[in-house]
C-alpha cells in the first residue's frame, strides 16, 4: 500500500515570540493594525446550508484546493446515508448523536470547523489581546515549529492556539487570549471550537492520493473526509477533565504499530478520539465507492480505514474515553478601540 495520509495533531506548534510582554513595551512601538480592530462576534450561525457552502477559506488557499475541498464536502452534501446498522451505532457512540444522517454528520462538522488556512501558516497575523492593558500586540506567526512531515494531512490550529495560549498565561498573566487575521475579521481565539483548520502539505500532494491521476477521485474525496472529520474531533474536549484537543499519544512500540510511527505522535490511547471518529465516518463512506471507484482504490481506502483503527492502542493498559464536553473558553473583549504595537 502506498503511505497514506498522516493527520499529526502537534499541540504547541509554535511559539510566541519572547522576551516582550504589554508591560515591557515602549510607547514608540505603537503602530496600526493592518485591518481596524472590531468587536468580533464569535458567534457562527449553524444553518442546514450545504456543508460545501459552509467553511470560510484564507483567501491564500489556492483557489483549485477551495474548489475540491467543496466538492469532497458535497460528497456529504448528496449521501444517501446508507450505512450498516454497526456502523450507525458506531457513530451514534463516538460523536454523542442519536441519529446519524448525512445532515446530523454535516452540523457535527460545522460545529468543529469552520475555516480553512493554507499549509503555510507564517504569513497568518497574530494579535495576543490584554484586555487589562487595553492593548493588543502583533506579530506574524513567523517560522513555525511543526515537525512537520510531509506526510501530514492537516492540523487543528485553533486547539493549537488556544494551548499555547494556556502555556503563555502562565507567564503573562494579562494576556486575555489570542486573536487571528482571516481575510477581513480578526478572529478571536476563544476555544478550540474556533474551528481553525490548517491544510497539510500531504492533503493535496499526488503521492499521497489514492488516485494519483485524478485529484477530484471519489477516493480522493473519502480519504481528505476522513482528515477532516479527525481534525474536527480536535475541536473537542475541555480543561476540568484533561481533554482539551484530544492530543494523541506517541506510539507505542507494541509489535502492532509500523516501526516508523513509533514515538511519533500518531497515535491515541482513547476509544473515541481522531482516529476513531475519522475511520468511522470513513467506513459507511466506502460503500459509496463500491459503485464508483475502481478495485484497487477500494483496497487502499479500507487499508487507510484499518490504519487508523490500528493507531487506538492502549499499549499495555485499557483504552480511555475522553469527555467531549467542549470547553468553555476565555470571555471575549471588545478590543474595537485597543491599541495596537508590534510584537518583536
Ligand atoms: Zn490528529
Amino acid at each position: 500500500m502506498k503511505t497514506s495520509l498522516l493527520a499529526v495533531f502537534s499541540a504547541l506548534i509554535f511559539l510566541i515570540s519572547c522576551g516582550d510582554s504589554a508591560s515591557e513595551k515602549n510607547t514608540n512601538d505603537l503602530t496600526e493594525p493592518s485591518l481596524p480592530f472590531s468587536q468580533v462576534t464569535n458567534s457562527f450561525p449553524l444553518t442546514s446550508a450545504p456543508l460545501a457552502d459552509s467553511l470560510i477559506y484564507a483567501s491564500d488557499v489556492p483557489q483549485e484546493q477551495v474548489n475540491i475541498l467543496r466538492q469532497d464536502l458535497a460528497v456529504l452534501d448528496t449521501w444517501d446515508g446508507l450505512m450498516t446498522a454497526s456502523e450507525s451505532q458506531k457513530l451514534k457512540d463516538l460523536m454523542g448523536l442519536s441519529t446519524v444522517g448525512a445532515s446530523d454528520l454535516s452540523l457535527w462538522f460545522k460545529e468543529r470547523i469552520k475555516y480553512i488556512l493554507q499549509s503555510d501558516l507564517s504569513r497568518y497575523e497574530l494579535g495576543l489581546v490584554f484586555g487589562s492593558d487595553t492593548q493588543v500586540g502583533l506579530q506574524q506567526l513567523g517560522t513555525t515549529e511543526t515537525g512537520d512531515e510531509a506526510n501530514t494531512g492537516g492540523g487543528n490550529i485553533g486547539t493549537a492556539i488556544f494551548l499555547t495560549t494556556l502555556e503563555e498565561q502562565r507567564s503573562r498573566s494579562n494576556l486575555s487570549y489570542l486573536i487571528i487575521r482571516i481575510n477581513d475579521s480578526w478572529v478571536s481565539v476563544l476555544s478550540p471550537r474556533v474551528g481553525l483548520m490548517r491544510i497539510g502539505p500531504a492533503l493535496f500532494d499526488p503521492d499521497y492520493q489514492v488516485n494519483h491521476t485524478n485529484i477530484r477521485a471519489l477516493s480522493n474525496s473519502l480519504q481528505r473526509l476522513e482528515v477532516l472529520f479527525h481534525e474536527a474531533r480536535h475541536s473537542d474536549g475541555n480543561q476540568a477533565s484533561g481533554s482539551v484537543g484530544f492530543a494523541h499519544i506517541n506510539c507505542p512500540n507494541d509489535g502492532t504499530i509500523p516501526a516508523e510511527l513509533v514515538g511519533v505522535p500518531a497515535c491515541d490511547d482513547m476509544a473515541n478520539g481522531a482516529y476513531s471518529v475519522g475511520a468511522a465516518v470513513l467506513k459507511p463512506l466506502l460503500h459509496l465507492c463500491e459503485r464508483r471507484c475502481t478495485a484497487s482504490e477500494q483496497e487502499v481506502l479500507k487499508a487507510i480505514y484499518l490504519d487508523r483503527i490500528s493507531r487506538v492502542t492502549a499499549g499495555t493498559g485499557l483504552l480511555k474515553l475522553l469527555d467531549p464536553t467542549p470547553e468553555t473558553g476565555f470571555n471575549a473583549v471588545n478590543i474595537s478601540d485597543f491599541q495596537a504595537f508590534n510584537l518583536r
